[in-house]
């Protein structure tokens, strides 16, 4: 009786010393109660139906490749899955489609490692807000330095 997706997930605004504000996305593991979101999506004005790494199930862009064979001169044949939705399938596609996906996923590991960066740095501002938040209160005194 948990069917209050709302309470499935909440998002954490984070100002990076840059001064550009993304969100954070945090969900319960609850497993099928989800319905993942991309709350922060860098705005993409072409997107087409052939990028690989979109999924058509679910539209997350973390689809990669499982495994992929040339399929002749000019194609390859990509086994594909999403860690989002459990998709996945196996379809054959152009050499230009596939060369962007391979693109698209160097970009995707440069990615992870600035939200890792910055989830760090997310953590690190909290525990520094906790730090004021008690000294605030006064469970911090100077007695205790
Ligand atoms: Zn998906």
């Amino acid at each position: 009786m948990s069917n209050r997706p709302e309470h499935s997930h909440y998002v954490r605004r984070v100002v990076l010393p840059s001064g550009k504000t993304i969100e954070v996305v945090y969900f319960d593991d609850t497993p099928g109660a989800t319905q993942p979101t991309a709350s922060n999506v860098p705005a993409r004005t072409e997107r087409e139906q052939t990028d690989l790494h979109i999924c058509g199930s679910c539209g997350s862009d973390l689809v990669y490749p499982v495994e992929w064979d040339e399929a002749g001169a000019t194609h390859w044949e990509v086994s594909l899955r999403c860690p989002n939705c459990e998709w996945s399938g196996t379809g054959i596609f152009e050499q230009d489609i596939v060369d962007r996906f391979d693109e698209e996923l160097d970009r995707g590991t440069e990615s992870l490692v600035r939200d890792l960066r910055r989830l760090i740095h997310a953590n690190m501002e909290e525990d520094i807000d906790r730090f004021v938040a008690a000294l605030h209160d006064g469970h911090i005194v100077p007695e205790d330095f």
